[in-house]
Formats: C-alpha cells, structure tokens, sequence
C-alpha cells in the first residue's frame, strides 16, 4: 500500500510509540493523585507541556492539552463568544476553514452572533484588505487557519494577527495543518490561539493542544475535577500527551531536511504526470508534499477508488467530509474551472514515503487517465 493520505492522519512514529508505551502499561497513575505512582505521570505531562510549548515559541502556562482539533477549535472560538452571551457580537472567519471552525461558527449564529466568512483568491489566499475593511466595533475574535487541508495553501498570518491587533482584537488560528510541518513562532506571527493535533505529525489520535496568550482569557467548555489550571477538566491522557510531545519534537528535529524531501517528492510527482490535462491548486506557498490535483473531465472519487484497488490511498477533499459527494467548499471557494473541479484529488506525501512510490502514483494516474479518455 502506497500511504498519500497524510493530511487525513499519520502513522505514529516509533519514537511517540516508545514514549507512550509505559503510560499505558507500569505508569498508570492518575496525574492529579497525590501518592508516588502520580509522579511519573505529573512530570511526564510537565515536560511534555516545556516541549511543546518551546516548539512553538509559547510559555508551558499557555499550552492547553485537548482531545485534537476538532475540540481545541470549537474551545477557541466558543470560549471566546461565550465570553459576550446575548450581546450580539460578531466573528469573522474564512470560506476555506475546516468545518471544525465553519460548523462551530454556524451554530453560534443560531445563538445571535454574526459571522463573516471572508473570500479567497484563486490560490486559496485571504486578502489582508478583505479583514480590514470586515472588522466593525462588534468584532470579538478573528479566526484564519494558517494551512489549509485541501489545497495546503499557507495564509498570510503575520499580517492578519497585525490587522487584529491594531483593532484590539484576538486572533486565532487553526494549525492542525501547520504545526510540525512549517516554522512557527506564536510572538513572532502575532498569535493569540492556536489548534493543534497530533495526529497530523506522526502523533497519535485523540490528542491535541490549543495555545492561549498569557493575559487572554476564554471560558472553559469542559466543567469538572479542575485539571489543565481549571481550564479543561477531565483526567489527563497521559499517553497521548507524552506520545504528542515526542512527535512533535522528532519533525521539529528533522524539519529543514524533511521539507526538503517532501517538495522533492511533489516536483517529481508534478514532472512524472506531464502530458495530463490537471491544474495544482493551492498556493506556493504551501505545506512541503501537499498537492491538490484538479483533472479534466474525470471524478475525483472515481480515481481515488481505481487507485485505491492499486494500493494507492489518496482522498478526493477533506477526509472528515469524503463521503460528500458534492463538490468541496474550498474547490467552490478558489473557483476552480468546471471542467476540471469534480476531478480533484488531494495528494499529502509524508515522511513515509520515496521516490519508487510518487513515480508509481504518476504512472498509475496516467494509465487511469489514458483507460478514461479511450472510454470517451
Ligand atoms: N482543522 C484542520 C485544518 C484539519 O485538517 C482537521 C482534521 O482534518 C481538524 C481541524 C480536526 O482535527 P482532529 O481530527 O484532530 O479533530
């Protein structure tokens, strides 16, 4: 099997694996009890906390462990409006964000708040002009993925947390996408909130971390025992938490060269389908190995099952709605041409992967292509 499916989810590295490994055997103890089985834990979590948090330029205080993404963004934004219940104020957010931001905004729009959902350019980029001339004296938080999932397209982050902030106002960023794969500074990008998942950096499932700035507080979602500094209850994952830390800090390690590797991959999967009739979406800058495909009169849907009999994963739009058949949100929103959006495929090559396998995933493409024009 030929695994090109990396931003849907990564296979753990051995390394997390290692690192967990005693937290779900010998070191079981509840991190918040107070006899000595509690203390390997405790640390464990206190150093994976340091790592994290150095990995992204934060202090340990402002990393906050969750369940993944999905969770660590709903918290952002929801934590954030419920800060202004019944008052009738507004978000502003992009057209391309991951549904963990779009649906959260949508609900909060049946409680009365506002949103605006902020065009893209064909590249899938938001214009810094579009926030500026978006923001009214109601706006209460800005939220712009800083990678997107479907065309890996980079947002020009820097300067919408400087448009945020030179109107008071907090900015988060959903970088499920971003974190492990690119450089990221929080002080230096201006971030106030930021989302992450391990599973998207060879981490495992289930466990993520939202960053708030010192001195920006949200209300907490999850009411309990008290645990994350009274922001998150809920016994710790231990495992999982230790297990995201070590990834993390195997792709900060390894990032440079990586990279590298990676948009070698993607030139030569590019080179290997000249003479195809396709468009690469997205933008140059990019997620290192992130391709979006946009084919000629063909189904993206029918080339990922023909590849997936070839041993080929691949996903046709965002793995948490590719069972929609109905043409992506952010293929609408770039206005991909009609003869070329239901053909697109989305190609995320991992640390996994080699030269062998991104020519036989050319190759396989392009018979698929030939057997379909000879069809017609
Ligand atoms: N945000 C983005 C950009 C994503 O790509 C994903 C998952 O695909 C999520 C949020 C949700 O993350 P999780 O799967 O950890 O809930």
């Amino acid at each position: 099997m030929i695994y090109a499916d990396h931003a849907a989810t990564t296979p753990i590295s051995a390394t997390a694996l290692q690192a967990m490994q005693p937290y779900l055997d010998t070191q079981y103890g509840n991190p918040s009890t107070l006899y000595r089985l509690a203390r390997t834990p405790r640390k464990a979590i206190a150093e994976a906390r340091q790592t994290i948090a150095s990995a992204i330029g934060a202090k340990p205080q402002e990393i906050f462990f969750t369940s993944g993404g999905t969770e660590s963004d709903n918290w952002a934004i929801k934590g954030n409006a419920f800060r202004h219940l019944g008052q009738k104020k507004r978000i502003i957010t992009s057209a391309i964000e991951h549904h963990a931001v779009l649906n959260t905004c949508s609900w909060l729009e049946h409680l009365g708040f506002d949103v605006d959902y902020l065009p893209v350019d064909s590249k899938g980029c938001v214009n810094p002009n579009d926030l500026l001339r978006a923001i009214s004296d109601d706006t209460i938080l800005i939220s712009i993925m800083m990678a997107n999932n479907e065309i890996g397209t980079i947002e020009p982050i820097q300067e919408l947390a400087r448009i945020a902030h030179s109107r008071h106002i907090p900015f988060h960023t959903d970088a499920v996408q971003a974190v492990g794969h690119i450089p990221i500074d929080v002080n230096n990008l201006g971030i106030d909130f930021l989302s992450a998942s391990a599973h998207k950096f060879n981490g495992p499932k289930g466990t993520g971390f939202l960053y708030c700035r010192e001195g920006y507080s949200i209300e907490a979602l999850l009411h309990g025992g008290g645990q994350e500094s009274g922001m998150r209850s809920g016994t710790e994952n231990t495992a999982g938490i230790v297990g995201m830390a070590a990834a993390l800090n195997e792709h900060i390690l390894s990032m440079t060269a990586e990279n590298e590797h990676l948009e070698a991959l993607r030139n030569r999967l590019i080179c290997g389908l000249e003479g195809a009739d396709f468009m690469i979406n997205g933008s140059k800058s990019h997620i290192p190995g992130s391709l979006s495909l946009s084919f000629a009169h063909v189904e993206g849907e029918v080339l990922l099952h023909r590849l997936d009999l070839m041993e080929i994963a691949v996903a046709t739009g965002s793995a948490c709605n590719s069972k929609d058949t109905v043409l992506s949100h952010v293929i609408q929103a770039i206005q991909v041409p009609s003869q070329y959006a239901n053909g697109t495929i989305r190609i995320t090559l991992g640390m996994d992967n080699n030269e062998e396998q991104v020519d036989q995933i050319a190759h396989s493409l392009k018979r698929l292509l030939l057997q379909f024009s000879n069809l017609s």
